[in-house]
This record gives structure tokens, C-alpha cells and sequence, in this order.
């Protein structure tokens, strides 16, 4: 059984098999996109009175109380910020609001913006007290973003959630960010692709094998506008506030936890593949880049280990 809806400003899909009745598998489903609309209230930076959008409204003001498990997100997210070395920023909301406004009339922000914005986006000044359970960013006018991990979090609570819920096989799509519980009806394991961000969606440069580890893409795909022949896409390195021309144009992960790739394919699309792939090794990660050369750089697993990363490009 199938459903899809709109959270975390992107489709999400879960897939169902199972011997429990249809009633009750409608049932499970409907409870999980409940689950998410409810993470999504929590961690939107777009609602004034979620978590996160009481903090940036008291950015510069004073700390903010938040619930533990917005603390545990935050905390990991400032982990990966320090980690990547600020490639992923979890302060970057306002250069996303910035080409966000830009968006509708594809304008180009000019680099007076972008300096200004600069001085915004900094993780070091994202002040989380481990007693208090409270958030402060020290700048008016910071804001927290979310968007690069709250998918991966969701997708591991759900499937978490659907495991208690006694669901023994699934596959979970928020956006790119891919789970599975067990494995297809006829035995065989489940298979994700992985799109040409640059040709139509659907169209698939390769595939994996997944077992019950995590995958997960970033890529230009998801929301850019193209002027002047550049394609303005939404990752962006934090230290230009411009997209990150860093020669990439997906990053997929594998591995355990959601919440964690989804951080760091955030941080490896900005990073590129000459400090990406050291870090992914560093971490334990298993990466995959499809380069706008038309290259495609792996780690081992994705080459010829578990992953069987199989090439379909003459495959409509
Ligand atoms: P998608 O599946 O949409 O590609 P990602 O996990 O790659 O999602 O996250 C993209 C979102 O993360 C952006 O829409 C923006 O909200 C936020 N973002 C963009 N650049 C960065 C960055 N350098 N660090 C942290 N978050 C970012
Ligand atoms: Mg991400």
C-alpha cells in the first residue's frame, strides 16, 4: 500500500507489504503522515511559533526553551557545522531567504547582499544550553534552517515508528532521502535509483542494492532557476552565500542513520569531492558524485561492495 503527501516542502512516499489488513495498514499510514506534519510544525523556520521560529524570532534577544528532541536535532546539527568545517551551516536561513526572494523574479542577488548575509551565517553563534534545554543565536537577524536534515530525522523515526507499528517491509522516500524495513514481496532486495539531476525526473544514470542501510541524494534538481546559462540551485556554501560551484551535481550517502547523511550530503555537495571524499572516508560514509564532467566518483562500497551500484544510463 501507498501513500504521498507534502512535508518538510518536498514529497514524501511510503511504501508498504504486509499481511495486516488493509484497514489497518491505512490506518498506519495515515498515523505516519500525521507524525510528520506535526515535525514539520516543530522544525519550520516558515512557522512563527514552531521551535525553530521562536528562536529566530528572538534571535539577538534571549535564549528560547525547546523541547528535547528540537535540542537533540539542533545539537547534531551544530556537530555536522563543526564538522564539515562550516560547509553545512545550520545558521544559513538567511542567505535561503535571500534566493528565496530572488527566486520568483530570478534575480541575482549582487555581492553587496551577499557580504551583508555573510556576516549572518555563522554556527558558532547558535548558543545551546545543555541544562536549560534552550537555543539563542546571538545576532539579530540570525536564523536557523533546518531543510538539510530535517528529512533524514523524520525518515528515521518513521521507520522506526512502522517497525513498532509491526511493518515488517517498507520503503521510505522523503525527498531524496531513502529507508527501507526488510525487502520486497518476492524476496529480493530493495532497489532505489539515482537520477541525472540534469534530464527528467525519472531518468535514471544507475541503481543499488539496499539492504536496511539509509540512502541518501542531494542534487541541483530539487529547486534552482537557470539565468544567463547558471543554474541557481539551493545548496549553498555558507562561506559566499552563493551556490555551491564546487563541479557536483548530486551526492548520494549510505549508511545508518538518516538524520546524519542527510546533514552530510548537505556538507559533501558544498565540499566537492577533494575535501568531500576524505571526510566521508574519515566518517565511515560511503559517498557516490555525479560530476557535471559527466564523472561519476565513489568510495568502495558504491563501486563494486554492498551498494552494486549498477550503470542503466540507455535506459529510458
Ligand atoms: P534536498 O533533498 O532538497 O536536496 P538537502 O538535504 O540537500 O535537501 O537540503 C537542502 C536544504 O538545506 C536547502 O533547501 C536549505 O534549506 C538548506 N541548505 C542549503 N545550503 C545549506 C548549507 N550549506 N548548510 C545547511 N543547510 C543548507
Ligand atoms: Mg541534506
Amino acid at each position: 500500500m501507498d501513500k504521498g503527501f507534502f512535508s518538510f516542502g518536498t514529497m514524501n512516499a511510503i511504501h508498504i507489504e504486509s499481511d495486516i489488513p488493509e484497514e489497518q495498514q491505512q490506518k498506519i499510514l495515515d498515523e505516519m503522515q500525521n507524525v510528520c506534519r506535526q515535525l514539520d510544525d516543530r522544525f519550520s523556520a516558515f512557522k512563527k511559533d514552531s521551535d525553530i521560529g521562536r528562536i529566530n524570532h528572538n534571535a539577538g534577544k534571549k535564549a528560547v526553551p525547546v523541547s528535547k528532541m528540537t535540542f537533540r536535532l539542533l545539537k547534531r546539527a551544530k556537530e555536522f557545522s563543526a564538522l564539515s568545517e562550516g560547509a553545512f551551516d545550520v545558521t544559513i536561513r538567511p542567505a535561503v531567504n535571500m534566493w528565496n526572494t530572488g527566486r520568483d523574479r530570478n534575480a541575482v542577488p549582487s555581492e553587496q547582499e551577499c557580504r551583508k548575509i555573510r556576516k549572518l551565517v555563522d554556527y558558532r553563534q547558535l548558543i545551546l544550553d545543555d541544562k536549560e534545554y534552550t537555543a539563542f543565536l546571538e545576532q539579530k537577524g540570525q536564523s536557523l534552517d533546518l531543510g538539510g536534515i530535517a528529512k533524514g530525522y523524520a525518515g528515521d523515526l518513521i521507520r522506526d515508528l512502522l517497525q513498532e507499528r509491526n511493518v515488517t517491509d517498507a520503503l521510505i522516500n522523503f525527498g531524496g532521502t531513502i529507508l527501507t524495513l526488510g525487502q520486497k514481496r518476492d524476496k529480493t532486495p530493495w532497489r532505489a535509483g539515482i537520477q541525472n539531476p540534469l534530464q527528467q525526473r525519472g531518468k535514471i544514470v544507475g541503481s543499488f542494492n539496499l539492504g536496511e542501510d539509509v540512502l541518501v541524494t542531494s542534487g541541483v534538481n530539487e529547486r534552482f532557476f537557470i539565468k544567463d546559462g547558471i543554474r541557481y540551485h539551493h545548496l549553498l556554501d555558507p562561506a559566499t552565500c552563493r551556490p555551491a560551484s564546487s563541479g557536483v551535481l548530486s551526492v548520494t550517502a549510505a549508511g545508518g542513520s538518516g538524520m546524519d547523511l542527510d546533514g552530510l550530503t548537505t556538507a559533501f555537495f558544498v565540499l566537492g569531492t577533494e575535501k568531500g571524499i576524505p571526510l566521508a572516508v574519515r566518517l565511515g560514509v560511503e559517498v557516490l558524485y555525479l560530476m557535471e564532467s559527466g564523472e561519476i566518483i565513489a568510495t568502495k562500497e558504491f563501486a563494486d561492495g554492498k551498494y552494486r551500484f549498477l550503470f542503466e544510463e540507455n535506459k529510458s
